[in-house]
């Protein structure tokens, strides 16, 4: 099993200016960052590294951007996984793919000469979910403890420095044990945009589209009450489509009316089963 691995620097590289409405989150995310940016004088200073970082937030509300602009921001190698790819029916499985994940990225990280890496977790809460309760497995149980035991791994002097951010939608199943100091003990909030944060998601989503006179993105951002980064960008999407059906080169205001109605449909017929 391989994991998705990209490099900060490399063409795929995203900024934080790729995200929009998460001005917050972002704020907060530089400041635990910049640890990392100066990590020569941090570590002067005694501070102890900075390990884990836990997005929470409901879907497609840009985690996996930030992750990604995190490592951006820090010339890290990016290193991606989700929760669910380590849950296996046979025990140690799980663990080992957790001892491989952490293997991956600093193998990565020196073969690009980077001192920094980043570990994404995504769906933290399918293996990170309190343990021993009736419902836990063991199997999870291995798993979140490997993770544990990695994390706890990562010493200041380490040639190649590991953060790990991960990211849910359901911090309340989080076992308190990730979150003590020393693990994820940075937590950020990724909230749904108000209706500046729409504009500003729209506006990044359609800066390659041609737009008619008559479009009013500050209206879209009005009528999309409750619409997230993904939503919105579907949305800048379904607008081109119905443009080009019509056969014109530009995409009118009435276009973006039609796909919200599209968005919400269509997010009604194929919404992913709550946990
Ligand atoms: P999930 O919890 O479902 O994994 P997520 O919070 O990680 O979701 P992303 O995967 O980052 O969300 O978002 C999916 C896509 O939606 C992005 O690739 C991007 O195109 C768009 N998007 C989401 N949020 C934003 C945002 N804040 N600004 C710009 N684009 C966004």
């Amino acid at each position: 099993k391989n994991f998705a691995v990209t490099e900060g620097g490399g063409e795929a590289t995203v900024s934080f200016d790729d995200v929009g409405g998460q001005a917050t989150a972002i704020k907060e995310l530089r400041e635990a960052l910049d640890f990392i940016k100066n990590y020569n004088r941090a570590r002067h200073l005694g501070i102890r590294p900075l390990k884990g970082i836990l997005l929470t937030g409901p879907p497609g509300t840009g985690k996996t951007l930030l992750a990604k602009a995190a490592a951006g921001y820090t010339d890290a190698v990016f290193v991606a996984a989700s929760g669910s790819e380590f849950v296996e029916m046979y025990a140690g499985v799980g663990a080992q793919r957790v001892r491989r994940l952490f293997q991956t990225a600093r193998e990565k990280a020196q073969q690009s000469g980077k001192k920094n890496a980043i570990i994404f977790i995504d769906e933290i809460d399918v293996l990170g979910s309190r343990r021993g309760k009736v419902t836990s497995h063991l199997e999870y149980d291995q798993t979140l403890n490997q993770l544990l035991v990695e994390m706890d791994g990562i010493k200041a002097d380490d040639t190649v420095h590991i953060l790990v951010i991960a990211a849910t939608n359901r911090a309340d199943l989080l076992d308190p044990a990730l979150l003590r100091p020393g693990r994820f003990d940075r937590q950020v909030r990724v909230e749904l945009p108000d209706r500046e944060g729409r504009l500003e998601i729209l506006r990044l989503h359609t800066r390659n589209k041609p737009l008619a006179a008559d479009v009013d993105l500050a209206v879209v951002a009005k009528e999309t009450f409750g619409f997230s980064g993904a939503h919105l960008e579907s949305l800048a999407n379904e607008a081109a489509i119905l443009a080009m059906r019509e056969g014109l080169r530009e995409i009118h205001h009435r276009h973006f009316v039609e796909a919200v109605e599209k968005v919400l449909l269509g997010d009604k017929l194929d919404r992913r089963p709550t946990r």
